[in-house]
């Protein structure tokens, strides 16, 4: 990290994307240091979930990388109060190849994404470009400004300028992914998504097992627009394809 990190910013440059890495082994650290440094992008390091959180929530970040195992203070209970306190900041998840409970779990606190470790530096890239991206212009890349700005869908309305949703005029409090995901969907009413399709048109990049991503997010963007299971009002499931978004009054 850069002495420059608490100078006050005017004209943001790609240089002044700031991410937090919050991982433990301190030779994985230094070559996510490394690698992200060529983003390029100003990175600093926690060592501990404790410090990481404190970081987390005293600075603003582009991007937040978490590991999951972590001394003082775990990676899942991180991402739960990070969440809490900032429904925007997009949340990166370190897992091991063996704690797919770890990968669902973390993705229903909110993480945004998450990478199974050992990954490549390409792979590692590419996710945290995409996650820049997104935070940089507000919206994936290819929704661009065309369409419209503002969807009402019976007492649900979605504002994509602001970001922002509301269901019965009382805000929904959104991840940058579930605001992505609602927009997609509010944005096609009666069209029936597979989970493939979601990935690639939410995501933005194609991966084998990534199922539990789009599931996770579905879920908990469902359980706030108050969705049950077999009684939805929004996103309703399509047994054996996938999900369509239809308001049923
Ligand atoms: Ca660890």
């Amino acid at each position: 990290m850069t002495a420059s990190m608490n100078v006050p910013m005017n004209v943001p440059t790609a240089a002044d994307r700031r991410i937090l890495v919050i991982e433990d082994e301190q030779d994985l650290a230094s070559l996510l240091v490394l690698h992200l440094s060529e983003l390029p992008a100003q990175v600093m390091v926690a060592n501990d979930g404790q410090t990481g959180l404190e970081l987390a929530l005293a600075h603003q970040w582009d991007v937040i990388v978490l590991d999951l195992r972590l001394p003082r203070l775990g990676g899942l209970d991180v991402c739960r109060e990070v969440r809490a306190k900032s429904a925007h900041v997009p949340i990166l998840m370190l897992t091991a190849r063996s704690s797919e409970l770890d990968r669902v779990l973390g993705l229903e606190l909110g993480a945004d994404d998450y990478l199974t470790k050992p990954f490549s530096v390409l792979e590692l890239q590419a996710r945290i470009k995409a996650l820049l991206r997104r935070a940089a212009h507000g919206a994936r890349p290819e929704s661009a400004d065309d369409g419209p700005v503002r969807i009402e869908c019976g007492a649900l309305r979605v504002d994509r300028a602001q970001r922002r949703a509301w269901l019965a005029d009382a805000e929904i409090t959104l991840t940058p992914r579930e605001f992505d995901l609602l927009w997609h969907f509010a944005s096609h009413p009666g069209r029936v998504f597979t989970r493939a399709e979601l990935l690639s048109s939410v995501w933005g990049y194609g991966h084998d097992g990534y199922d539990h991503t789009v599931n996770s997010h579905i879920n908990r963007l469902r359980a706030k627009l108050g969705d049950e299971r077999t009684d939805a009002s929004y996103i309703h499931t399509v047994w054996g394809v996938g999900y369509r978004f239809e308001a049923v009054a």
